[in-house]
């Protein structure tokens, strides 16, 4: 991948967000890879050299970095930090870094930091849970220990003590905790999610097409309804369902107005390789104004 630098930074900070800070040791699959979707790890493979990011774009993956360094430093009684376990399975070696590993009588707590916006923490986080259960696994597996709790510490990149909304975060750090599942339940979704990089492996090396990303993936947003008035310019109310959203709009002698769901992983190019995904084209060429299976 390469670094740009638009914006004219200080080299330094170029230096910083070219060196990489994490490594996957000798395995195939880190726990992040294994979650994150089979075609995004293909692309970014095919495609590596010609990616470019540019280190404004950069920002908080260079602090998560520094925090991991700086965590390397925080040694405290009882507690195991940065510790990467790796575990071979079905002949493949997976691996996973955990952050925090808090010692008790009973087990461990697993912990691991995360950036993040007020907004993320507000909704239901599933590739967290993922992500802490698998660690909880290879620590099943590789420490032969129990686990006792599954927690994230967030930190809140644009806490506002002002913002009073049900559910806000009251601190910039804000802790949660997630539900584990029993090791086999685990170990059966490990397999899984193996089994479906494995395919995209295949047929990677087979030059056929890739398994699509899912709607979920993709971050897909649901097409909404506005309900306007000419003269004002902010929706009256918005509907997910068109006949509510139209009969609103009668009441209001206004007039609905549609906006289509976005696949927000992609628009945003998000996984990075938007510029080189034909799944991504074709949506594209598929709105309404598009150029229907235009190259993007
Ligand atoms: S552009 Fe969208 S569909 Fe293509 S790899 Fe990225 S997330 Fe998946």
């Amino acid at each position: 991948m390469k670094i740009t630098n638009k914006h004219g930074v200080p080299e330094p900070l170029v230096t910083l967000a070219s060196r990489e800070y994490y490594t996957k040791g000798a395995s195939q699959y880190s726990v992040t890879e294994l979650l994150s979707p089979p075609k995004i790890k293909r692309l970014r493979e095919q495609y590596n050299e010609q990616i470019e990011q540019d280190v404004s774009d950069m920002l908080w993956q260079m602090l998560g970095s520094a925090l991991h360094v700086v965590m390397e430093r925080g040694e405290t009684p009882g507690y195991v930090t940065e510790e990467r376990l790796f575990f071979e399975m079905d002949g493949v070696t997976i691996s996973g870094q955990i952050d925090l590993q808090k010692e008790t009588p009973d087990g461990i707590e697993i912990m691991d930091y995360k950036f993040t916006s007020a907004w993320a923490v507000m909704q239901d986080k599933a590739e967290w849970e993922q992500q802490l259960n698998v660690y909880a696994w290879l620590v099943h597996k590789v420490k032969g220990k129990k686990v006792t709790g599954l927690r994230i510490c967030a930190l809140i990149r644009d806490f506002s003590r002002h913002d009073k909304r049900e559910d806000y975060p009251d601190s910039p750090v804000h802790m949660m905790d997630f539900p584990l599942w029993e090791p086999e339940a685990t170990e059966k979704f490990v397999k899984e999610r193996l089994h479906l990089h494995q395919i995209s492996k295949m047929q990677f090396e087979l030059g056929e097409e890739l398994l699509p990303c899912t709607p979920d993936e993709r971050w897909m947003s649901e097409t909404v309804y506005a309900v306007k008035r000419e003269g004002r310019k902010t929706a009256i109310k918005l509907f997910t369902s068109i006949e509510e959203a139209q009969e609103r709009a009668a009441k209001e002698k206004g007039y609905v107005e549609t906006r289509l769901g976005e696949p927000k992983r992609c628009t945003g190019n998000f996984c990075g390789v938007a510029a080189y995904c034909t799944q991504y084209s074709e949506w594209l060429g598929n709105q309404p104004g598009g150029d229907a299976g235009a190259e993007c």
